[in-house]
Parts: structure tokens; C-alpha cells; sequence
């Protein structure tokens, strides 16, 4: 076949494409609401027949992840196990017991900066609404926060909480699990260059149009304004920040990255965005570096391999880990 006819080919292919999405013709793009948040899906269209296909395969792993994770949904798996856990050993899923294990996983790297029972107390906070629990109520269940009350059984695939009032929530790394999981579906449909975000989730593969993809990170108090527009390729990029969902009373700022040695929001930091090869840790450490604050946050990301990070201290100065210092 010859190369003419070939490219003709292609381009009535990517023109039908054109037609059914928001596409600048190789490319298909789509945005939705999932997770209480917004997701966004890039890819370049290879094969013109299969991506109407593969883009709701990806939007249904999205929806599918959040049906199954989501604490604000009863029929989720994950409100089954905050019913059930403390009464007895709750059989789940392989899926969601690996997430549970891995979740244990970062509890430890961070010495419990990083831990998903924070609900026992952070299920009390509502930042739209500017509710937030007395402090009799979190001094009675913070030591529910304690992320080896959440017991795991590998031979029964179980999990039991060893407190009677402990609560789980997978918000500080489902989302990046979601975005490592579509990123997935979408190399296993063939695709090279692609781009997924699930709020301050972003993972991506291969490139933009033979350039590197540019990905800004928000300035943190500057809706407007971006910090840093970022090119990069072959990775995940995660932020947690204070502005995201918030209230501020009598001055102080109430926002949903919980400490929990004191089931109060964790107040160092302003944002933390941590590159890593997959989203799922990308997420689980940006979370733990919030927590942390700027000395510890930066001492574990440094002793990390394919680790990075870029830190913005509560005057707004900027810091990095050491692999980016170097480069600057
Ligand atoms: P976002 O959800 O905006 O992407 P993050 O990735 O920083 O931001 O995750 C924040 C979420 O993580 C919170 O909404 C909450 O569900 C969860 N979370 C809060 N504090 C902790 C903590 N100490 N350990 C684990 N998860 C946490
Ligand atoms: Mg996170």
C-alpha cells in the first residue's frame, strides 16, 4: 500500500472521529464529574473505530472506583466496611484490599502521617457547610485515628477495626489509584500519548503532539494564577493544597488534609505537589508530605528514590527536594 493512500486513510478515519468529540481531530478530549471532583482524559486517537470504546471504558473505571470506594455512597463497599468492622471481620473485595494494604503501606513509610482512619474524627468536618467537631469530640475520637486499629487478614481477605469507633476513608489516595487504573485501560487499548486527571491527580503517558506535556501547578492562593507550568513526560504529578475545600472561622483556616495526632487541619504547608512514577503513590505522599510540614516532608521525599517534590511554606516561599534544587 502506498504511503499517499495510507495518510488518506488516516485522515478520513480521524475525521469521523472529529465529528462524535471534542477532538482537535487526533486528539480526543473529555471532562466529567466523578469523586466530588473533576476528571480529565486526553488521548491521541490511533485507532479511530476503537476510541469512542475506549474513552467510556475509562470514564466507567472512574465511576466504577467511586461506587466502590466512595464514603458518601451506603451501597460502597467502603461504607460496608465502616458498618460492619468494628462488630466483626468484614469479608472484601481482592481490589479493595490491596488498596487497604497498600494505604498501610504509606502509614508506615510516614510513621502515621499518612493514615485512612483520620475519618474517626475528619468524617465531622463539612467544608461546605463550615461545620467542624468540638474539641470534647475530637479528644474522645482521636484515638480512633490509629492506622493499626484497621486490621487486615491476608488468608481471610477480611478487615476488622480493634476500636469500637474507628472510621476509614480512601480520599487521599483513590483518586490516584483511579488515574493509574485508567491510564492502564488506556495503554492496554494500544494508546501511547494520553493524559488523566482526577482533581489534583494527574498521570501521563508518551507525549503532546512530539512535545512534552505542560502541567501547571495552582498557585495556592491565586485561583488566576498558575505556580509553575511544569514540562514533563512519563510520570504522575499530585497536588494537595489547603485552598481546595476549606472554611475559614475566626481567622482560622479549616481545611481536609487532617494531622492525626491532633484530628485538626495539618497547617505548615500551603501545597504539596510530589512527582512519582505512579499516581497511586504520587497521591498517598502528597498527602503525607502536607502532614508532615517542610523538614520532615522534604527529609523523606529525599530519601526516596524517583521521588520529587515541590513544597510551598504557609509564607508562600517555594522549596524542593533535592533531585530539583540540584537543577535549578
Ligand atoms: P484531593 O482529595 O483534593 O486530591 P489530597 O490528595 O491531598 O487532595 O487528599 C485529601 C484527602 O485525603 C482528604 O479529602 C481526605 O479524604 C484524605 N485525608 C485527609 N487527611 C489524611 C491523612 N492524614 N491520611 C490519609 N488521608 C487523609
Ligand atoms: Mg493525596
Amino acid at each position: 500500500m502506498n504511503l499517499f493512500f495510507l495518510k488518506a486513510k488516516l485522515v478520513f478515519i480521524t475525521f469521523s472521529v472529529c465529528i462524535s468529540f471534542d477532538v482537535d481531530c487526533k486528539w480526543t478530549k473529555h471532562s466529567f464529574e466523578v469523586m466530588g471532583t473533576q476528571s480529565n482524559i486526553e488521548f491521541e486517537v490511533l485507532d479511530a473505530k476503537m476510541a469512542p470504546n475506549t474513552l467510556q471504558r475509562v470514564i466507567d473505571e472512574m465511576h466504577r472506583i467511586d461506587a466502590l470506594m466512595s464514603p458518601f455512597k451506603s451501597t460502597s463497599e467502603l461504607s460496608k466496611i465502616n458498618r460492619l468492622a468494628s462488630t466483626h471481620p468484614v469479608h472484601i473485595s481482592n481490589e479493595l484490599y490491596d488498596l487497604l494494604v497498600k494505604s498501610a503501606e504509606f502509614s508506615k513509610l510516614t510513621q502515621g502521617a499518612f493514615d485512612i482512619s483520620f475519618s474517626s474524627v475528619g468524617y465531622l468536618y463539612n467544608y461546605r457547610t463550615s461545620v467542624r467537631p468540638t474539641e470534647k469530640q475530637i479528644e474522645n475520637l482521636k484515638r480512633n485515628i490509629n492506622y493499626r486499629s484497621v486490621q487486615l487478614n491476608k488468608d481471610n481477605q477480611t478487615v476488622k477495626f480493634v476500636q469500637p469507633l474507628v472510621k476509614i476513608d480512601l480520599g487521599g489516595i483513590a483518586k490516584g489509584y483511579a488515574v493509574d487504573q485508567c491510564i492502564q485501560i488506556l495503554k492496554d487499548s494500544g494508546v501511547v500519548n494520553a493524559y488523566v486527571s482526577a482533581g489534583g491527580d494527574s498521570r501521563i503517558i508518551g507525549k503532546k503532539d512530539d512535545r512534552l506535556w505542560y502541567i501547571g501547578i495552582k498557585h495556592p492562593r491565586d485561583k488566576n494564577k498558575l505556580l509553575v507550568n511544569l514540562p514533563l513526560e512519563e510520570v504522575s504529578i499530585s497536588t494537595s493544597g489547603d485552598y481546595e475545600r476549606f472554611f475559614v472561622k475566626d481567622g482560622v483556616r479549616y481545611h481536609h488534609i487532617i494531622d492525626p495526632k491532633t484530628g485538626d487541619s495539618a497547617r505548615e504547608l500551603q501545597s504539596v505537589t510530589i512527582l512519582a512514577p505512579s499516581s497511586t503513590t504520587a497521591d498517598a505522599l502528597s498527602t503525607s508530605v502536607f502532614v508532615l510540614g517542610l523538614d520532615k516532608g522534604l527529609k523523606l521525599i529525599n530519601g526516596l528514590s524517583d521521588i520529587s517534590a515541590i513544597l510551598v511554606d504557609s509564607q508562600g516561599r517555594l522549596h524542593y527536594s533535592d533531585d530539583i534544587a540540584r537543577l535549578k
